[in-house]
């Protein structure tokens, strides 16, 4: 069976730990490939090539660092399906979804092709009589990225291509359940031109990670994944004197007003509640209805919604699936356990999927699209995140005891409101306790050019990921202030000089 290794200075490199990890189809619950565990010693080999990278990547001009960017972005373009491909055999997600990710990462290399102008800095001229100040935006050194299961391309590329343009280098440790894509993109890097040793990939497990959030050669840290994880990463890697942004886990709320358009809303909840099977952080998995009749409405259209939507293997069906399994027999049994406790919560269960079984692929993690009606806060199904096919109706009195609802959860990363009254919209999106806001959109996904992050227990760290907040988080900056005493230039007078 083929052995993911890892990617350091510019070349593949099997590692030496001797412990390997297995990574499967989760369609059909085969084991595919193994991925290393590398060892700490391992991880240290890929910082001090990423080190001595630096030294070199730092001056290369910024024109030409976008450039590199320029050909990455042809050649993912070029290698499109192959990737999807591999995103779908490792991740589960439905082949088109498996584009649309790739595409949101590509417009990230698509930003970081462009930052030469955002890294110009600011110049003031006569601070003083004579004096100057001007700020440089300059790289780091070494900085080191974290990621999840869920985006297996694009989260890297929240990260890296935004990183190495603005002259840093980059020691990146994938999710050990999908870790194909990542060392393909590195592969993709080198023929684009990247010097070797500038984007490491260490494939690995809390050994590797905890090596990158201790030892001194690393100076930032970019982390996505679950809230417990990304508050260790946080406390860790900002004790150890790093600059840190780690993005968590949540629960997104969409709020239904009775005034909404009953069709858009169901297009949309669908989407967003069973899209990729639940599993993105800004999946819609609360939908809070004003009002009874709101809420019965909506119910009796999303069950039969729900009834038509084909459920398989991400790729090779005459008609592609709306929805694939999900990412492991674990988290499979943990989503099919979290259906049982609202049951016992006192939820009404109107679809449940915990009996689906897609036929052929008995073995595969397929959990069908649930439904829950009479959801309440405080059940453990609204307070915790599920991150599965699982969608709770809750039943709120009025616009306000639905905004409350959001502001007391403990996640902040994503909520949308659909209404048509913009007085409504406008005054949530000024209360309410969330990073990303949707009008009338159900999944408020920043593009590349604006940032990306949660608010409270979703994001630890002041900086958001890409657009102008990741440029910050990967330069540091100088302000030098400069006078220059008479030169040349006062010297070099030819007239005949005279008493002034
Ligand atoms: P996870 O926290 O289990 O793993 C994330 C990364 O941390 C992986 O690379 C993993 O190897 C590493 N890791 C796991 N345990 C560790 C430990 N004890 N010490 C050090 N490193 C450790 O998350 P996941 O299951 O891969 O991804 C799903 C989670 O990610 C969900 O909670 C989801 O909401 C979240 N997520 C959040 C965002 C966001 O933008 N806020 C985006 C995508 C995913």
């Amino acid at each position: 069976m083929k052995t993911l290794g890892n990617y350091i200075n510019g070349q593949q490199t099997p590692s030496k730990s001797g412990r390997l990890g297995p990574v499967y189809n989760p369609a059909t619950g085969a084991q595919s490939i193994s991925v290393a565990l590398s060892s700490a010693d391992e991880t240290r080999t890929a910082i001090a090539s990423a080190e001595e990278a630096f030294k070199t990547w730092s001056k290369v001009t910024p024109l030409n660092r976008a450039r590199v960017m320029f050909k990455f972005k042809a050649l993912l373009e070029q290698h499109a399906d192959e990737i999807a491909e591999m995103i779908t055999n490792e991740h589960g997600k439905v082949f088109s979804d498996a584009k649309g990710e790739l595409t949101r990462g590509l417009e990230v290399v698509e930003f970081a092709c462009g930052i030469p102008h955002l890294q110009k800095g600011e110049h003031s001229l006569n601070v003083g009589r004579g004096v100057d100040s001007m700020s440089l935006m300059q790289p780091l050194g070494v900085c080191a990225g974290i990621s999840p299961f869920n985006f297996p391309a694009m989260v890297p590329m929240w990260m890296f291509p935004v990183a190495i343009a603005c002259g840093n280098s980059f020691v990146m440790k994938p999710s050990e359940k999908d870790p194909s894509v990542p060392l393909r993109l590195a592969e993709l890097l080198s023929e684009a031109g990247l010097p070797d040793g500038v984007f490491n990939i260490v494939n690995g497990d809390k050994e590797a990670v905890d090596v990158l959030l201790t030892d001194e050669r690393i100076q930032a840290v970019s982390f996505v994944g679950s809230t417990p994880i990304a508050e260790y990463i946080y406390a860790t890697a900002s004790a150890h004197g790093k600059r840190v942004q780690a993005l968590g886990g949540a629960k997104n709320h969409m709020i239904v007003m009775p005034d909404a358009d009953p069709n858009q809303v169901v297009g949309s909840l669908m989407g967003a509640a069973y899209g990729s099977a639940g599993e993105r952080c800004m999946a819609i998995s609360v939908a809070v209805c004003v009002g009874d009749e709101v809420a019965d409405n909506l119910v009796e259209k999303i069950s039969k919604e729900i009834d038509g939507m084909r459920v398989g293997p991400g790729v090779g069906l005459p008609e592609e699936a709306h929805m694939g399994p999900v990412i492991s027999k674990e988290h499979c049994a943990k989503i099919k356990d979290y259906i049982t406790i609202g049951v016992e919560e006192g939820a009404t269960l109107i679809r449940d999927g915990r009996d689906f079984v897609y036929p052929g692929n008995e073995n595969g993690y397929f959990v069908g699209p649930t439904l829950f009606d009479h959801v309440k806060e405080g059940m453990r199904i609204h307070n915790e995140e599920i991150f599965g096919p699982v969608l709770c109706v809750v039943r709120a009195e009025s616009y306000q005891q639905a905004l409350d609802m959001i502001n007391a959860h403990e996640y902040g990363n994503g909520t949308s409101i659909f209404t048509r009254d913009g007085d409504t919209a406008r005054q949530f999106c000024e209360d309410v306790q969330v990073g990303m806001v949707g009008v009338n959109v159900p999944i408020p996904v920043p593009m590349a050019f604006h940032s990306f992050g949660g608010w409270k227990r979703s994001l630890f760290g002041p900086l958001h990921m890409h657009g102008p907040d990741g440029v910050r988080f990967y330069t540091r900056m100088k302000t030098i202030t400069a006078r220059w005493p008479t030169g040349l230039r006062a010297g070099a007078e030819f007239s005949m000089p005279t008493m002034k």
